[in-house]
């Protein structure tokens, strides 16, 4: 597997670091953006520091940092949204081939403390890297992708179960 360099992540990691705040349960800002779908028990959202087109997060709705704490119901739910994500993206972007891995805790160096989620990055074959976008064009590259994403997770998933961020004021 290639290595990623993605330095502009280091600055998301930067102001997530000591701050205390989830932004899966607490999303705020254009975090609240970034929803692309929802079940009864896990959400998907975009990276918004990716590390290729594409890479969103699925994670339980439960605020729990292992995948052992999941119940048999949740975690069977996070597996049938990785379904759905992968079926969405393939039908968006049609990445060649998928590295997909499981965060577990803040070792893990994710940025995002406590709250177990598992990353799905779509890749190519000879793909160019994102750090050829300045920080506007790539926002707005991730606005189409997640709009295409959601509208394709919609269709090929059904409707979110339950009220997505955007619908909190
Ligand atoms: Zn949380």
């Amino acid at each position: 597997m290639k290595i990623v360099f993605a330095p502009w992540r280091y600055r998301y990691i930067l102001e997530s670091a000591g701050k205390g705040r989830c932004f899966i349960c607490d999303p705020v800002g254009e975090d609240r953006d970034m929803l692309i779908y929802s079940t009864d028990h896990s959400v998907v959202i975009a990276n918004r520091y990716p590390y290729t087109r594409g890479h969103v997060l699925i994670a339980p709705r439960a605020h729990v940092g292992n995948i052992e704490e999941l119940s048999v119901e949740e975690a069977v739910d996070l597996y049938r949204t990785l379904q759905c994500v992968l079926r969405a993206v393939d039908a968006v972007l049609r990445p060649h081939y998928y590295s997909i891995g499981v965060n577990m805790g803040r070792a893990a160096g994710a940025g995002l403390e406590d709250h177990v989620h598992i990353h799905v990055i779509p890749r190519w074959c000879n793909e160019l890297p994102l750090e050829g976008y300045d920080d506007g064009a790539l926002m707005e590259d991730m606005r189409r992708v997640v709009g295409a994403l959601r509208r394709s997770a919609g269709d090929l998933c059904g409707e979110p179960e339950t009220p997505n961020f955007t619908d909190k004021t």
